[in-house]
């Protein structure tokens, strides 16, 4: 294969830009709002696509907010939304994979140095020049990057993703974020048909989680706080619901579990959920509390047990991710709401008031 990535730097990169419709916040302490946006005009390798719909991550409550200070600073305004499904419109001269009409999607990345270790092995989550979605350097026109709250987005043909179209776009938006960050672990621990998989939290990752666990033909066990989850979980494909705060239901899973996917984001005792592992077996978490976990040396040297994380998936895997949903009919349950609802669901969410993540509805943004 020709070195594409000397190719592109050699390539005049245009510096034109046009005017976009976005809500962006404009400090750690604003609401999101309207507000106008510049994108740039298509590179040879770009694809324009009007954004249908975005799906809404606890990632842009943070950003917004600012509340990832310490690690990864947010430089305002700040245009959140990596979960983007749409059509695309426009297409540069050197694009071979999309054209104008196609469903397209864009995750959480748009851009990495595509030749380090991590890239050539289709991980290009973990490339140390990876650029998010937003919030993140944009090699085109300074500044950070801007998000999926916008009517367009223009991204290099690498990192757009085909949408399968038997699937409903609202509820293909929270693939691109909660769905490969589901997916990505359960292939990783190479989850197959009759592996016993235990979910732990029944939030916007843990539901995804739930249901590709199912499809997979995995024994789905879901961990809850709440008993009243309980016929929810049941209907996403779980089999079995444990209420974690009993004691007796934990232990009589004991040393069971093939791979445990742990998606809270609250402080929480692990050691709980270790000791449920099997011989070998695989706990990782995907969800991030703010606060150093305490894990007891006796759960993983017990049962060789080992304790992992997991960030996203890479744009193969992601590609991988869609046509499975697409195959199997899966998408997240959604509520959909105008973006003019936008600070309201932060709100809620923070109150977990949502089955099981909003969808932003782009078509609200025209009347802006
Ligand atoms: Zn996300
Ligand atoms: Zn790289």
């Amino acid at each position: 294969m020709p070195d594409t990535t000397t190719e592109r730097t050699k390539q005049p990169q245009t510096k034109a830009t046009y005017k976009a419709k976005a809500y962006s916040a404009a400090s750690a302490t604003s609401r999101v709002a309207s507000t106008t946006i510049p994108r740039r005009d298509l590179n040879e390798n770009d694809v324009q696509i009007e954004i249908l719909f975005c799906g809404v991550c606890h990632s842009d409550i943070h950003q917004v907010r600012d509340e990832w200070h310490s690690f990864m600073p947010t430089t305002y305004p700040c245009v959140p939304g990596h979960e983007i499904v749409g059509r695309v419109t426009k297409v540069g001269n050197g694009v071979t994979t999309f054209k104008a009409g196609d469903l397209a999607a864009v995750g959480c990345l748009v851009d990495s140095d595509r030749s380090c270790k991590s890239c050539e092995a289709d991980l290009e989550q973990f490339c140390p020049s990876a650029v998010l979605t937003y919030n993140g350097p944009d090699k085109h026109l300074g500044g950070v990057t801007y998000g999926g709250y916008s009517d367009s987005i223009v991204v290099d043909e690498h990192f757009v993703l085909s949408v399968p179209s038997n699937l409903d776009l609202a509820g293909t938006a929270p693939l691109l974020c909660a769905g490969i960050t589901t997916y990505s672990p359960l292939m990783h621990w190479d989850v197959t048909k009759d592996k016993k998989v235990g979910v732990v939290g029944l939030g916007g990752l843990g539901h995804m989680a739930v249901k590709l666990a199912h499809a997979l033909g995995a024994h789905v066990v879901v961990f809850t706080t709440s008993p009243g989850k309980q016929d929810d979980a049941m209907r996403l494909g779980a089999d079995e619901v444990v209420v974690s705060r009993n004691s007796n239901e934990m232990q009589k899973h004991a040393g069971s579990f093939d791979f445990i996917l742990d998606a809270v984001a609250a402080d929480h005792d692990v050691n709980a959920y270790m000791n449920l592992l099997a011989r070998d077996g695989n706990m990782t978490l995907v969800g991030a509390p703010e606060k150093p976990l305490a894990v007891s040396a006796f759960g993983l040297i017990g049962g060789r047990h080992s304790l992992s994380g997991s960030m996203i998936g890479g744009i193969k895997e992601t590609q991988e991710m869609l046509d499975f949903c697409g195959v199997h009919n899966i998408t997240a349950d959604v509520e959909v709401i105008p973006i003019q609802k936008i600070n309201e669901a932060y709100e809620r969410m923070l109150k977990s008031d949502v089955k099981y993540r909003f969808s932003i509805d782009m078509a609200s943004l025209k009347s802006e």
